[in-house]
């Protein structure tokens, strides 16, 4: 997690060793201070990269969504095309090129109507896009509310969502000073309940937000439900409300995988939707997209235009200049994977998932939450807590000694008394390594039942890596 960082702790070590054995090793570096002198590009390499040689390995951590690896041929192109600035379209028009390339292969995998005009942009990752797209809402919100004489400023307005959201929603809401009604989950509704969602909303609500999937147990919500029980609402109203679908983990994942399943611009009422290219996209951090049905729900006030080819090019984001290489990394993982390429990488994840639910279900302890059927995430929680004298805590930190990074956290609000693991299964996590993981994981079992451990006095929640 990007941190806030202040004022260096006055105890702490701050000086760099250089290298040994180099004419360098005897000047130490400050570690908060610019150093006078410069030192060789090979010295400044080593110095850097041992810094940085602890880190946990990406390919074992199945906390994340985010993609870990990357084909070399890639990374040589994005490598290439690092200094291209993707906001600047009048230099790099070609790059402007890629993109657009890029949202129209999207829209295409999210049917985008024929008879409408889709339109969309790439973000740093889905928080962006979510904001973007939270931010139409509320702008075309207001424009329809002020039209049928609402006093806009007598309440705030809000955004409907599952308690199950990414906290991304939660920025969002601060930032633009949204209230956000949380639908609560609870046992028997896992996800958006459709029982009572429709009862959070009223004349103030800028939309509803569905997730495909919830973050914390790769969950669906129910979008084509949920377009139904919008479509009789807005008969009974002239406040209509509209769907934006938050499809971080799900936009790349179930074009290919779950084709049947009826979640995007296939319905009426979802208007916008937002993917994460740095998840199932299969490119590396930060690369998100956000995409509208139709260039009616994108109030012209947000749309900024820069120069473009001597003309002008409308954009639409929060940041400005950033590298333009994860859009190339887009387009080269479309060009290259095809629809049945991403479709067969998906497909050997999902195979990857439904084996260790299996392995996993078989070792008796664990019920599941999610089996890995739809997302390729494994979450399940103990069936009995006092049959064992470990936690999923004791466990989490067992397989971390392999290097295993498999988070262990309460569910959201709600159902926060539900304590469970979760396995995020990617691209690179091959079959191989999923039965080297099973087998870890079977000897932490037998090691833990074991021992004897020894606890804090007070249980503390720990929560780690499971908003990514
Ligand atoms: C990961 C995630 C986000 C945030 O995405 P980033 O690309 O990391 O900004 C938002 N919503 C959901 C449902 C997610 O899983």
């Amino acid at each position: 997690m990007a941190g806030l960082y202040g004022k260096k702790d006055e105890e702490k070590h701050d000086v760099l060793d250089p290298i040994f054995g180099s004419y360098t090793a005897d000047h130490a570096l400050s570690k908060y201070e610019l150093n006078k002198e410069p030192v060789s590009p090979e010295v400044a390499y080593r110095i850097v990269k041992d810094q940085l040689i602890d880190e946990g390995n990406a390919r074992e951590n199945l906390a994340t969504f985010c993609q870990t690896y990357m084909e070399p041929k890639a990374t040589e192109i994005m490598a290439e095309t690092m200094q291209k600035n993707a906001i600047d379209k009048s230099e790099y028009p070609r790059t402007a090129e890629l993109e657009n390339r890029c949202v129209n292969i999207i829209a295409n995998l999210w049917h985008g109507q024929k008879n409408e005009n889709y339109m969309g942009t790439s973000t740093v990752g889905s928080s962006e896009g979510c904001m973007l797209g939270g931010l139409a809402m509320k702008f075309a919100w207001r424009e329809r509310a002020k039209k049928l004489g609402l006093d806009i400023n007598a309440h705030k307005p809000n955004l409907v969502i599952s308690s199950g959201y990414q906290v991304c929603w939660e920025k969002f809401a601060t930032y633009f000073d949204i209230e956000l009604r949380t639908v609560p989950m609870d046992e028997e509704h896992q996800s958006l309940n459709m029982n009572t969602v429709m009862d959070y909303v009223d004349e103030y609500t800028i939309g509803i937000v569905g997730i495909m999937g919830i973050t914390y147990t790769g969950r669906y919500d129910d979008i084509a439900k949920l377009n139904d029980l919008v479509e009789e609402y807005n008969k009974t109203t002239d406040y209509k409300v509209y769907i934006h679908v938050d499809a971080a983990s799900g936009g790349f994942y179930a074009p290919f995988m779950e084709p049947d399943i009826k979640w995007d611009f296939q319905l009426k009422n979802v208007v916008s939707i937002n993917s994460s290219g740095h998840k199932y996209g299969l490119v590396y951090p930060g690369i998100g997209w956000v995409l509208w049905r139709d260039k009616k729900f994108v109030p012209d006030k947000l749309i900024f235009k820069v120069s473009y080819l001597g003309g002008e090019l409308p954009t639409m984001a929060i940041n400005f200049s950033r590298s333009a290489s994860q859009i190339i990394g887009q387009y080269y993982n479309f060009v290259r994977f095809g629809f049945d390429g991403y479709k067969k990488i998906q497909k050997r994840t999902h195979d990857v998932a439904v084996y260790l639910a299996t392995e996993i279900q078989k070792m008796g302890m664990f019920e599941m939450v999610n089996d890995g059927s739809q997302l390729p995430i494994i979450c399940y929680k103990l069936k009995d807590l006092t049959a064992q004298n470990w936690s999923l805590y004791d466990l989490a930190d067992r397989l971390r000694m392999q290097g295993w990074q498999v988070p262990a956290y309460p569910l959201p609000q709600n159902l926060d008394t539900v304590e469970v693991q979760r396995i995020v299964c990617r691209a690179d996590f091959g079959m191989s390594r999923a039965h080297e993981f099973i087998d870890d994981m079977k000897r932490d079992i037998e090691e833990l039942n074991k021992s004897i451990l020894v606890g804090h006095k007070t249980t503390e929640l720990k929560k780690y890596g499971f908003t990514h």
